[in-house]
């Protein structure tokens, strides 16, 4: 499945919350689901008025928020979900967990990037490492001990200074340690669903995958 280019903010319209997608942004412009509390397109402002949504609405909903969240489309994130499900303990945690250790997600928890948009642009072009080895691919799975940083040659480049400094920099998560100066960090240990910052409920994907 292609990724999707079009505008962010209809895909925050379309959940009916603030997903964070344009980073920074968010918090400087004015934003279109304060402005305009409904579904894009035509039949937004009816659909807000329809009966109540079914269960498997519910289900659908929560996996396209969490997709958007993290900028994953269909096809990896059902990978991940089957995977997910081979590994021992709860599935929507292991599938949560998943997430939150891909590079593109550590570099944007780390502070180096201001979204995880950003985070995967900067892994694609070559400019993070992973135990002092270039890794371009925003999948990678970043495991406890595994040092990341921005290459040294990209250490002051623009969108990894101005996300360092910018105060909505997203606050520090405790299994992580990060040395600003340094452009590094580190996974300290794997995170349980306890210290991952996101009201979701991923019960519901599990549901929705297992129909
Ligand atoms: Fe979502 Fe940010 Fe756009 Fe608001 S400004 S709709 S939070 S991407």
């Amino acid at each position: 499945m292609a990724r999707y280019t079009g505008p962010v903010c209809k895909l925050c319209r379309r959940e009916g919350q603030k997903l964070f997608l344009k980073g920074t942004k968010c918090f400087t412009e004015k934003c279109p689901v304060e402005r305009r509390a409904y579904a894009p397109g035509q039949h937004g402002p009816a659909s807000a008025r329809r009966r109540k949504a079914s269960e498997y609405a519910h289900q659908l909903r929560e996996k396209q928020k969490v997709k958007r969240i993290y900028g994953v489309s269909e096809r990896p994130f059902r990978n991940m979900f089957v995977k997910a499900s081979r590994q021992p303990g709860v599935t929507g945690e292991n599938l949560l967990v998943g997430l939150e250790t891909r590079l593109d997600n550590i570099i944007y928890r780390m502070g180096f990037a201001s979204s995880r948009k950003e985070a995967r642009q900067l892994v694609r072009h070559r400019h993070i490492q992973v135990n002092g080895r270039l890794v371009d691919v925003p999948s990678y799975q970043v495991e406890p001990g595994n040092e990341v940083r921005v290459a040294p040659k990209s250490k002051d480049i623009l969108p990894v200074q101005a996300s360092l400094e910018s105060k909505t920099r997203p606050s520090q998560v405790n299994w992580l340690a990060v040395d600003d100066g340094s452009r590094t960090g580190r996974m300290i240990e794997r995170p349980s669903r306890a210290d991952i910052p996101l009201a979701v409920q991923e019960q519901l994907i599990v549901e929705l995958y297992s129909k």
